[in-house]
Formats: C-alpha cells, sequence, structure tokens
C-alpha cells in the first residue's frame, strides 16, 4: 500500500504557512504502519492540481489532499477531483440543508459562494467527522482513491483519525497498533536514543523521538498481535532505562507535574526570575487552579534588585556578580521568604547573544529553597545554538524546563 501526500495552496508555496498537515500526515500515516512515499505541494490552479492528483494515482494506491475544499474561487480540490474523474460536480442536498442551516443559526444569509461548499464531484463519497467541522471527500478514480481533506489542520486530523486511517489500514491489512508517549526533561535525544537501544531493536517496536529544548517526548509505537498487551512491557522497560529524566506520559506537561506535586503536600511555591523575566511564573499559572500552589513570583532583572527586592547580600554580588550559583540559592531564599512559600524557585543566567560580566551565553544556576533546609543549585550545561536570535530564545526556555525540573526532584 503506497500512499502519496498533496498539499495545496499558494500560502504553502510562498512560505506564509508551514506545511504541518504533511508533518503531521506523515508522522500519523507512519505511526500506523502506512508508508508515504512521496509529499508535493501545489498552489491554487486548477490544471496542476488535476495534473498532481493523476500523476501521484499512477504511482501510489491512494492520495491524500489537503486545502482548497473552502467556498472562495480559489479552493479548486473539488473542481480538480472532478476533472480527473471525468465528471461533473453535483450539489449534494445534505450538505446544503447543513450550510443553510448553519448559516440560518447564525442570523446571516447565504451567499451564492458559499453553496460551492455543497458540490461535490459526482459519485464522491462525503467524510464526515464527530467535530461537525467541515467534510472531506473520497473520491474513486481509475488509478486509485483519493480523501480530499480541508486545510484547517483540526479539521484535517479529525478526519484523518475517525475515516482516513482505519479506512487504508483495512484495505493495506495493518495489524492493530498500540502507542504511547512519554516525556523527559535535562536529557539530550542522542542520550535519551542510545539508553533504548535495545528497545529500538525489539521486533514490532518503533520509537520516535520528539526534541524541544530540554526536553524530549518519546513516542513508542507497538505493532502486531497483543499490541496493548507488548506495549505495557515495553513502556515498562523504557522507564528502566531512563530513570528519573521520565516525569510524565502523554499530555501531562511538566508544569502539570509540579502542580500535581506540590498540591499533594499542599505546598507553594514563589519564583524569582532573572534571565527568564517571568516565564516560569507564567507556565506555572498555565493551568486552572494553579493559584492553589503558586504563591507569586518577582522578576529581579537588574543586579539590585536582587538585593533590594530579594535580600541578597551586596557583597555577594559585588564579589562574583549576579551570575552565580549563591546568588541563585539567595535568591531562591529570598523568594520562598518575601512570599511566605514553602519553596523558593530562582535562576540567573547569561541568555545572550552576548557574554555577561565574563560568563559565557548559556551559564545559567537554579536554586531550590525547601522548607528549612539550605537551597540546592543547579548548573545545567545549556548548548548555545548558534550565536543567532534565537540563541536567548532557547536558552531561556531551556532554563525554565531545568529549573522545573529541579523542583521537581
Ligand atoms: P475550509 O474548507 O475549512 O475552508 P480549505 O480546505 O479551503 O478549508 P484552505 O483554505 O486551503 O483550506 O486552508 C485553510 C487554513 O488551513 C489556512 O488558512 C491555513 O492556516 C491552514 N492550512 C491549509 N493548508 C495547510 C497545511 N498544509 N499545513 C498547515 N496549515 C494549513
Ligand atoms: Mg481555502
Amino acid at each position: 500500500m503506497r500512499v502519496e501526500l498533496l498539499t495545496v495552496g499558494d500560502e504553502l508555496l510562498l512560505g506564509d504557512t508551514v506545511n504541518g498537515n504533511a508533518a503531521w500526515l506523515g508522522r500519523r500515516l507512519a505511526d500506523h504502519g502506512v508508508d508515504v512515499t512521496r509529499s508535493v505541494v501545489v498552489g491554487d490552479e486548477l490544471d496542476v492540481i488535476v495534473e498532481a492528483v493523476r500523476a501521484a494515482l499512477g504511482r501510489a494506491d491512494a492520495v491524500i489532499t489537503t486545502g482548497g475544499l473552502g467556498p472562495t474561487y480559489d479552493d479548486l480540490t473539488r473542481d480538480a477531483l472532478a476533472r480527473a474523474a471525468g465528471v461533473g460536480l453535483v450539489r449534494d442536498a445534505g450538505l446544503e440543508r447543513r450550510l443553510r442551516e448553519r448559516v440560518a443559526r447564525a442570523g446571516r444569509e447565504l451567499r451564492p459562494m458559499a453553496l460551492r461548499m455543497a458540490d461535490v464531484p459526482e459519485g464522491a463519497r462525503i467524510l464526515r467527522n464527530s467535530a461537525g467541522s467541515a467534510p472531506g471527500l473520497r473520491v474513486e478514480l481509475p488509478g486509485g482513491i483519493v480523501y480530499a481533506l480541508p486545510g484547517v489542520p483540526f479539521e484535517m486530523r479529525t478526519i484523518t483519525d475517525e475515516v482516513v486511517l482505519p479506512e487504508l489500514k483495512e484495505i493495506a491489512g495493518l495489524p492493530a497498533v498500540a502507542r504511547r508517549t512519554l516525556r523527559t526533561a535535562r536529557m539530550w535525544e542522542s542520550v535519551v536514543a542510545s539508553r533504548l537501544a535495545e528497545v529500538e531493536a525489539m521486533d514490532g517496536v518503533r520509537l520516535a523521538y520528539l526534541p524541544d529544548p530540554a526536553e524530549v517526548k518519546v513516542r513508542i509505537t507497538v505493532a502486531g498481535p497483543d499490541a496493548a498487551g507488548r506495549l505495557a512491557d515495553v513502556e515498562a522497560r523504557v522507564r528502566e532505562l531512563l530513570g528519573d529524566a521520565v516525569y510524565g506520559a502523554e499530555d501531562e506537561s511538566l508544569d502539570r507535574v509540579v502542580h500535581r506535586l506540590l498540591a499533594e503536600r499542599s505546598a507553594t511555591v514563589a519564583t524569582a526570575e532573572s534571565l527568564t523575566g517571568g516565564l516560569i511564573g507564567a507556565e506555572l499559572t498555565a493551568m486552572p487552579g494553579s493559584s492553589a500552589t503558586f504563591a507569586g513570583g518577582l522578576v529581579t532583572y537588574a543586579t539590585d534588585a536582587k538585593r533590594s527586592m530579594l535580600g541578597v547580600p551586596a557583597d555577594l554580588l559585588e564579589e562574583h556578580g549576579a551570575v552565580h550559583p549563591d546568588v541563585a540559592a539567595a535568591m531562591a531564599a529570598g523568594a520562598r521568604d518575601a512570599l511566605g512559600a514553602t519553596y523558593g524557585l530562582a535562576v540567573t543566567g547569561v541568555a545572550g547573544p552576548e557574554p555577561q560580566d565574563g560568563r559565557e551565553v548559556g551559564t545559567v544556576y537554579v536554586g531550590v529553597a525547601g522548607p528549612g533546609k539550605s537551597p540546592i543549585v543547579a548548573a545545567p550545561r545549556l548548548p548555545v545554538p548558534g550565536a543567532g536570535p534565537e540563541t536567548r530564545t532557547v536558552i531561556r526556555r531551556m532554563t525554565v524546563v531545568h529549573a522545573l525540573e529541579l523542583l521537581r526532584r
């Protein structure tokens, strides 16, 4: 079973929109064992789309297109499919009724152009989805099947998961698969991968690494008989090999884990941030209910603010500058005390792109002050990815992750 992707839209060619649909589809299909053999991008031009569909079906068994199903005159996918199939467009009564209802509910008038969305190539099947959003189309051509999906990513994904994937898997006679994503922090992608070499070698097991600054998600896919049962064993082994670097699974993000751990102990945290300028506070307040565990934060950016707002000793700052482990420790204790929290969490460092006080870009100290103990300080080694404008963004993001990680442990 060979599948090709055809993503349609001038904005993709011009680079105004990043082709996330092709990326997502490629990964999703691979995860389910469906071979994607080619991915093509074309603009909003009828002849070009027709030609691309025909060429793709000359090579593959099925083509998935995205985009060009909307109501405007640059949405040409349905016309192209009709032309490729050598049939006309017919108005679908059900689609028309739904369109009219939707427009009426919104208290608007139906514009003739919008009715285009009810036109389908003769013989096409309409692919509805549970989200109730724009439908896709399935058209059978002499060379194979075309699944035409809307360009809007959420709609495209819903129809893929609910309709396209199950059908493709049935056609291809693919076995059941089970999947699980584990989330790790602090460990380089290459380290994660080398620790998991033995898992990678297991029959019917596939691993995918999805890296983010300072985080790596490991997606485990197990295919074959009793996929779900085997997945549990494989997951246990992966957790063993990665140890404490695994902080959560699926969509349990680091801030959620930290919130949960604090809530379990009825504890709170206060932050003192320098180079992150409030990003840690933003992260710790992202989820509803965070007021139970986040006391507040101080952004002490200037060196003197660390003294005046947090009580970091002036001689310490004078002797070492603001980027020093003892400063991180004093900031953490200062934040904890200033806000009466259980824990104080502090970061100080050099985000770049230029070195500061003789310290290299990426020098970062993270401090955690617990109840009644002297603070713990970590000095993560943050890589300097070139010296471009992204350096700052990446280092600040990595600092957030390392700070939350230190608190978690
Ligand atoms: P609808 O039927 O909902 O109007 P459509 O099929 O007409 O959608 P487009 O108009 O081509 O789709 O795209 C709608 C939006 O979806 C675009 O503005 C863009 O943001 C997004 N989009 C389209 N194609 C892609 C793609 N390949 N990758 C990521 N996003 C995309
Ligand atoms: Mg459109």
